[in-house]
């Protein structure tokens, strides 16, 4: 008798780790959103969703307008930010238990100091992150963010942080990085060059597409990276600060002036071969769509930085 019960108990137990695998399975297919939701259903779809596999990866930029409500522009996402924010936030946290590496954030997600810091505090693995697009966060709290980032590798700035705190701040706490991108709306500044030759010495990949540099920045980069193997100047507007007024140079010009073996780690747009480039050159109104920019914040030449879908 004692033995039937032991193995009723045994198929009981198999039928939950069978049902166990299977949820996990499906839930790898859910985004975030889903998740948090299905975790919320029962004891068993619970602990499904706490399995750290599904929390490696926090990625919030595929989410549509029906989890992020699409602002009508930059100002009014800044008034996005909310207690189901925070809820969400910590409900997510609280299910990847301190398991998640990468984590890449929605574009149009506005967050306060105070959410900036709850998500730091939960992911204190986290290796590789795409900062929000929107935000206006002090220097102490992107301080106290990098702090517990210690083991940050890559990351990619946006024009809702400093980039120029954020690189000292990384100076002091995370001295792992070799990737980093400055996303559209950056500007690169000869400042963001000597603070990175000082802050980021072990940088390999840099990516600095479709922002506006300038020649002494990409100079003191080339110059004062060693480890630098691949810098993507796409699409970007590369200004000549030695002349008054705007002067733009093309990679014909930086030839000229850089050594080979810099021009080798550029990537870059040929000449009137790419119409993101005679687009961006162009400054019409009529020429300035506010569409694409979403897109192009996922897109990079370089696959380690992208987080959207390559066009083909
Ligand atoms: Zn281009």
């Amino acid at each position: 008798m004692k033995k039937m019960k032991s193995s009723a108990g045994n198929v009981r137990n198999t039928n939950n780790d069978l049902m166990h695998e299977i949820l996990v399975k499906i839930f790898l297919c859910l985004n975030v959103v889903d998740v948090a939701v299905a975790s919320l259903v029962c004891k068993s779809w619970n602990k499904a969703s706490r399995e750290p596999s599904l929390w490696n990866k926090i990625d919030l930029s595929t989410l549509g307008s029906y989890c992020f409500r699409k602002p009508l522009n930059k100002i009014e996402a800044y008034r996005h930010s909310s207690l189901k924010m925070t809820q969400f936030l910590k409900h997510v946290l609280d299910l990847s238990n301190g398991s998640t590496t990468c984590l890449i954030f929605n574009f149009y997600v506005y967050l306060t100091n105070e959410q900036f810091i709850l998500v730091a505090q939960g992911t204190p693995k986290l290796k590789r992150v795409v900062l929000p697009e929107t935000g206006d966060f002090s220097r102490g709290v992107v301080e106290t963010v990098m702090s517990l980032w210690s083991c940050l590798e890559s990351i990619t700035i946006t024009s809702g942080v400093s980039g120029y705190y954020t690189l000292l701040a990384i100076g002091k706490y995370c001295n792992n990085i070799t990737e980093m991108k400055f996303s559209q709306g950056c500007y690169f500044e000869e400042k963001h060059a000597v603070a990175m030759a000082k802050h980021t010495p072990k940088l390999k990949i840099l990516s600095i597409r479709t922002v506006a540099t300038s020649v002494k920045a990409l100079f003191c980069v080339l110059r004062f990276l060693e480890h630098l193997e691949k810098v993507n100047i796409c699409h970007s507007l590369i200004m000549d600060t030695a002349y008054p007024g705007t002067v733009f140079v093309d990679i014909r010009e930086l030839r000229r002036r850089f050594p080979a073996s810099s021009v080798e780690k550029l990537l870059y747009c040929e000449r009137g071969s790419c119409l993101r480039c005679i687009n961006g050159r162009d400054t019409t109104p009529s020429r300035q769509p506010d569409g694409p920019y979403e897109d192009i914040w996922g897109e990079d030449e370089i696959t380690s930085l992208a987080h959207l879908p390559q066009p083909s």
